[in-house]
């Protein structure tokens, strides 16, 4: 299909101009294609042909509208490390419209880095190249390791210089996603106590996003359970995989559980529980390991949001599940990727396994990954697992636990196996991968690093032997990378 040929649906423009600005895309100077991710192509049935034609890159790049889109900013607030923001919204994000494909779902169409908006602050409106790389590949990774995100269409790339630390130059990325309404979507509302304008976009998020909750006679105890129950798996799914968001501000938690806003994010190399990718978060508040509680934090504000729509009782009982949802889902995901049973042997064999890669600060991937191949039959050395530990009497003394439990479960060690290897993935977006990518994007104009990235990552759980250094530990240099919010 030609881009010219989308259906446009724009249901949230169409609610009151309470929850958004009408803004203008502001131009880039000769727009040219950095990459894109036929993938996502796809969700809006496009020919992938379509997306090198000069026509659809100027649409991308902010330079020109087509018939039935309705360029808006959204309103937001949120809590940002913990303080209260009252004004927010889509500083540098400009919404075209909501595509609808051929099989009825609708995929808003987002464009990060298109100038200034009323909700600027004092910004320049603008993504750099660095920042729009690592959110197009980590948005598309972390779909195909089957982590809810939003998803990345297309980088932009301009010489129109955008200065941070130095002078950079811009980029777009064209973001995808069901609906970009956020925590702090709600929040903006209920501190400027308008009651009306709380209940009018809860009625919109269900009707279009928890259909199922419309019969309700009240809905919206159930629908901000909903949330809690996504919010929790989401979480499970980020702990499991190892992911670090950086910033996890109300203005950066989806209301559909979706991973949202990538800046400083970062994956776990070495198992580390207190790993901070965010180089400005001095205090740790978003550390790996905090993320859960986090999340619990988060849906506070969201249900003290819509406490105008049902008592403070209500609302809290409705995100009181979280914890035990939360556990119960991260336990199920452990337990998969270390192929044991859901049983009251798995939680301390998994826990004990975490606490000797955070002693022995051992690769978190590679550990996982190895551990599909573990031989459970007596005297077994399983040398390959045991050479990532210093304290080889400590993983001895585990793996013996470990191999009992599987002996216990009975045979079928290759299906074991075969069925690990589908949740712990060998390739994930290692921020030294990125940075390689980046250099060279920046430095050479050759983006041939991100295309072989987004393919390699497309498929995290394939062995693609031909690619086995992008599954080794960083190298040394790797140290010195440090991401902030500075994007
Ligand atoms: P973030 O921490 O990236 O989620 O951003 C927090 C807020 O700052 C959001 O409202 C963004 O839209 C806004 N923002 C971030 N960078 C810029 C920028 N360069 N220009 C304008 N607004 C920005
Ligand atoms: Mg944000």
């Amino acid at each position: 299909m030609k881009f010219e040929s989308l259906t446009f649906d724009n249901g949230f423009a169409r609610l009151p101009e309470a929850y958004y600005s009408r803004v203008c895309p502001t131009p880039v100077p000769d727009p040219y294609l950095v990459c894109y991710s036929p993938e996502a192509l796809a969700l809006l049935d496009l020919d992938e042909r379509e997306i090198t034609r000069p026509e659809v890159i100027e649409t991308l790049a902010g330079n020109r509208l087509l018939p039935g889109m309705d360029a808006i900013a959204a309103l937001y607030a949120g809590h940002q490390f913990g303080h209260y923001v009252p004004q927010l919204g889509d500083g540098r994000a400009i919404l075209l419209g909501e595509v609808k494909n051929a099989a009825g779902a609708g995929w808003e169409m987002q464009l990060k880095g298109a100038g200034r908006t009323p909700y600027s602050r004092g910004g320049d409106g603008r993504a750099v190249l660095r920042s729009s790389i690592r959110e197009f590949l980590c948005s598309e990774a972390m779909h195909a390791l089957g982590v809810p995100t939003t998803r990345a269409l297309a980088i932009i790339g301009s010489d129109h210089p955008v200065y941070r630390e130095d002078e950079e130059t811009a980029a777009l990325v064209t973001r995808l996603a069901p609906s970009f309404v956020r925590f702090g979507s709600f929040e903006v509302f209920y501190y400027r106590n308008q009651v009306e304008s709380i209940r009018h976009l809860a009625d919109y998020v269900i009707a279009r996003y928890y259909p199922e909750l419309k019969g309700l006679a009240d809905p919206y105890p159930e629908f901000l359970r909903q949330v809690a129950l996504r919010t929790a798996d989401l979480m499970a799914q980020w702990q499991a995989v190892g992911f670090s968001h950086g910033v996890m501000n109300t203005d950066n938690m989806s209301i559909l559980g979706l991973t949202l806003d990538y800046g400083p994010f970062g994956f776990l190399d070495a198992f580390d529980p207190d790993y901070i990718c965010n180089h400005s978060d001095t205090g740790g508040r978003y550390a790996f390991g905090q993320q859960p509680d986090v999340g619990a934090w988060n849906l506070t504000k969201l249900a003290q949001a819509l406490v105008p729509l049902m008592s403070v009782e209500t609302a809290s009982s409705a995100i009181a599940e979280y914890p035990q949802a939360f556990g119960r889902a991260y336990l199920e995901r452990m337990a998969a990727k270390f192929g044991l049973a859901t049983g009251s042997d798995a939680p301390p064999l998994i826990m004990d396994a975490l606490q000797l890669l955070a002693q022995n600060r051992v690769d978190y991937t590679i550990f996982m990954r190895r551990l599909c191949d573990f031989d459970s039959s007596a005297g077994a050395g399983n040398a390959p697992l045991r050479d990532l530990f210093l304290d080889r009497a400590a993983f001895d003394a585990w793996a013996a636990r470990y191999a009992a439990a599987l002996r216990q479960q009975g045979p079928g060690a290759a299906e074991r196996g075969a069925a690990m290897r589908r949740v712990n993935p060998k390739y994930i977006l290692r921020n030294h991968l990125a940075e390689i990518a980046i250099r060279r994007a920046a430095d050479e104009r050759d983006y041939s690093e991100i295309k072989r990235l987004h393919a390699l990552l497309a498929r995290p759980f394939d062995e693609q032997p031909e690619c086995d250094s992008y599954a080794a530990e960083p190298p040394e240099w790797a140290r010195k990378i440090e991401v902030s919010c500075s994007s």
